[in-house]
């Protein structure tokens, strides 16, 4: 099974539901008032952290999600029902990009849900529309589109402490003694293939998240192609526990393995590489007073923090895990990442009633108004409140304004959305 922390999918919220155009009807009255009743919201793309969740392999198999749509408005002033949200379920710490700009959206790390595409408004039926003026309204609202976006889907896991180091020196057997995580150890390589999270507790007050990440010399070192992959879950990570099987019971160099690691981390990130280590120097109950002693004069020179272990016997642990809660009282916070706002969403939310004007032959005004579609697609053209209510709804637009502006006089053409009428001052 390869461990899945990178999908990409399309969401859809649901679409408002259009209101209703009905009249009141009674046997003997004959024409009664306005009851379209408004259409129902769509429903909203919602996610929400699952800590049940470890990969986001699910979204390797389905790759759409839609939200379902607000019903429309009926007759006797009945609102249609409005969506329910659509719940997806994601490990925590998933970051969510907008697919086309690389924007954050969000990061589900915390336990609120986070709505990522809003369902669109139910549109009002003609109960609202009538007027003293306007006493048969034979228009209604469509209900507003649901937003949708293509995402992308990444997996930083949210712990404390992240433990790296070559494979079979001991990380998962040192997960599985300091926390209750019980991760596979085996002494093959490639055990460590979904991270593990672990829960350190020293005291009724003090814990830590501890995560065994499948390391990137493990896939990197026999060409399979883990790599760098995996080392954006030690991303936020605050502390790295660097482990290092001292003894060198593979026929490596600790000191050797030790600045493989190191490069393989800077080469992956500056950040990465700068944030603050601890050094376990584990097997230690088979190594050798003199190798001990070797790597903890390299180590010490470094200026890092130094612990013989056996994590095997759990000699050494916690001495080790205490020294990481106290590094960690000192750091900043897991490292949150903030939503950005959507580009140019500053023009795009006054563009709502955006529109341009042009003069494509004598006397004909074409205007260029996106928004106005969805007014237009209900508004029935023929009927004179309707078309009256259209232009009311061109005049606090603007769009009356910039006509004028440019010259237009009574009797020349107003072409908008494919629809042509008379300009009447
Ligand atoms: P990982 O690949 O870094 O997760 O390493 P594992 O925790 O799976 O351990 C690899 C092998 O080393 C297993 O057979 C463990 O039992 C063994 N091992 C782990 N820690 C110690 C230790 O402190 N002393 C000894 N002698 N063996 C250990
Ligand atoms: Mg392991």
């Amino acid at each position: 099974m390869k461990f899945v922390d990178q999908a990409r999918i399309t969401i859809k919220a649901g679409n408002g539901g259009d209101g209703a155009v009905s009249f009141h009807r009674e046997k003997y009255v004959a024409a009664g008032g306005p009851d379209g009743g408004d259409g129902g919201n769509g429903g909203n793309v919602v996610f929400i952290a699952d800590d049940s969740l470890s990969s986001l392999i699910n979204f390797r198999y389905k790759r759409k999600y839609v939200a379902p749509n607000g019903e429309n408005g009926s007759a006797k002033r009945c609102t249609g029902k409005s969506a329910e949200d659509l719940i997806i379920k994601v490990p925590r710490g998933t970051l969510i990009r907008e697919a086309e700009t690389g924007r954050i959206m969000a990061d589900i790390s915390d336990d609120l849900p986070h709505i990522l595409a809003r369902g669109g408004k139910g549109g009002k039926g003609n109960q609202h529309f009538a007027t003293s003026t306007r006493q048969i309204p034979r228009f209604s609202k469509p209900g507003f589109t649901g937003e949708s976006f293509e995402i992308q889907m990444e997996l930083k896991l949210i712990a404390d402490v992240g433990l790296i180091g070559f494979p079979n020196v001991g990380k998962s057997t040192l997960i599985s003694v300091v926390s209750a995580a019980k991760p596979e150890i085996a002494n093959y390589h490639f055990t460590t293939l979904t991270p593990v999270l672990g829960v350190v507790k020293l005291d009724e007050e003090r814990s830590f998240v501890m995560a065994d990440i499948p390391g990137l010399i493990e896939g990197a070192s026999e060409g399979v192609g883990l790599g760098h992959e995996f080392l954006r879950h030690v991303e936020r990570c605050r502390l790295l526990v660097h482990v290092v099987d001292v003894s060198g019971s593979e026929g490596r160099d600790p000191i050797d393995d030790f600045e493989k690691i190191n490069t393989e981390l800077a080469n992956f990130s500056e950040s990465l590489s700068e944030c603050p280590q601890i050094v376990a120097a584990n097997k230690s109950d088979m190594a050798t007073d003199e190798q001990i002693a070797t790597f903890r004069d390299y180590i010490e020179k470094q200026g890092l923090p130094f612990f013989v272990i056996s994590a095997a016997t759990t000699k050494g642990t916690k001495e080790l895990v205490n020294a990481a809660a106290n590094v960690l009282a000192e750091l900043p916070p897991v490292r949150v990442y903030e939503p950005q706002p959507a580009f140019q969403e500053d023009i795009s939310s006054q563009g709502k009633r955006a529109f341009t004007v042009e003069i494509l032959e004598d006397n004909v005004y074409y205007v260029d108004a996106p928004w106005a579609e969805d007014i237009l697609r209900t508004a029935d053209m023929d009927d004179y409140s309707s078309l009256q209510y259209f232009q009311r709804v061109l005049r606090s637009s603007g769009i009356i304004d910039k006509l004028e502006e440019m010259g237009i006089e009574e009797g020349d053409t107003v072409s908008i959305c494919g629809f042509e009428f008379d300009y009447v001052r």
